[in-house]
């Protein structure tokens, strides 16, 4: 039960397929970026996580059912990884990062995932050079 987050599920492969597919180049858990987001984007300062339903609680998600056993165990997990969460977006964004979360029951929506490729895209760039 430790392990919170996993790395390539599927619907973390499907929203990397479409920014893929739109042409948008990213880094995957960078270490060096606060909460090492699931998809960053360098030049956009955008940080990009693809939210498990159940483990991040997304609200009003069928997925966040409490399991029936164990509930005040689970309660207390779901409200530490839903802090750390809020830590981690608030350290972001005072180092200038935007956030964008996409939660995972999003992803099999089509039009939602060409939503955020699109606010991805147009999101302006910044020259490291400057
Ligand atoms: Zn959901």
């Amino acid at each position: 039960m430790a392990k919170v987050r996993s790395r390539d599920t599927g619907p973390e492969l499907a929203m990397r397929r479409a920014l893929h597919a739109a042409g948008l180049r990213y880094r995957l858990h960078s270490r060096d970026v606060p909460g090492h987001p699931d998809i960053v984007f360098r030049s956009r300062r955008i940080a990009l996580f693809i939210h498990g339903c159940f483990w991040h609680r997304h609200p009003g998600c069928k997925a966040t059912r409490v399991p029936k056993s164990g509930i005040s165990f689970w309660l207390g997990k779901f409200e530490e990884n839903m802090a750390r969460d809020r830590k981690v977006e608030a350290s972001l964004v005072t180092a200038g990062w935007n956030v964008i979360v996409v939660w995972e029951c999003e992803v099999l929506n089509p039009a939602l995932v060409a939503d955020v490729v699109a606010q991805i895209r147009h999101a302006p760039q910044f020259s490291r050079r400057r």
